[in-house]
């Protein structure tokens, strides 16, 4: 929603959560064969230095190869919309708070810098 409202005020114009592609992307931008991403970083199994991936206590025989099922699907589906000539960004939950640095990274990504 955050990430949605800011790209908005960019002055950028998306649709939602597209169906038919790979993953189903919570931004598109058709024009720019480019779509943005935005995951939880417990779902998604962010990176190990993320504090937000810190496993539950309990019932790892059932989290652990539900997550890790999750991380390689989004793996696999990245690299569907790769071969179907889009790029993408993938934002983190973590990296939301910092406004500022997502907007520069919304742009770079965007304009191709
Ligand atoms: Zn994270």
């Amino acid at each position: 929603m955050i990430v949605r409202r800011l790209t908005h005020a960019l002055g950028y114009r998306y649709r939602l959560h597209s169906r038919k592609m790979p993953g189903q992307p919570d931004l598109v931008f058709p024009g720019r064969k480019k779509v943005i991403f935005v995951h939880g970083c417990f779902w998604h199994r962010h990176d190990e230095t993320c504090p937000l991936t810190r496993w539950p206590k309990s019932r790892l025989d059932f989290w652990v190869p539900k997550l890790e099922q999750n991380k390689q699907r989004d793996l696999r589906n990245q690299q569907n919309l790769s071969e179907l000539g889009w790029t993408f960004l993938v934002v983190w939950e973590c990296q939301i708070k910092d406004r500022e640095a997502l907007a520069q990274r919304i742009i770079q990504f965007l304009e191709g810098l």
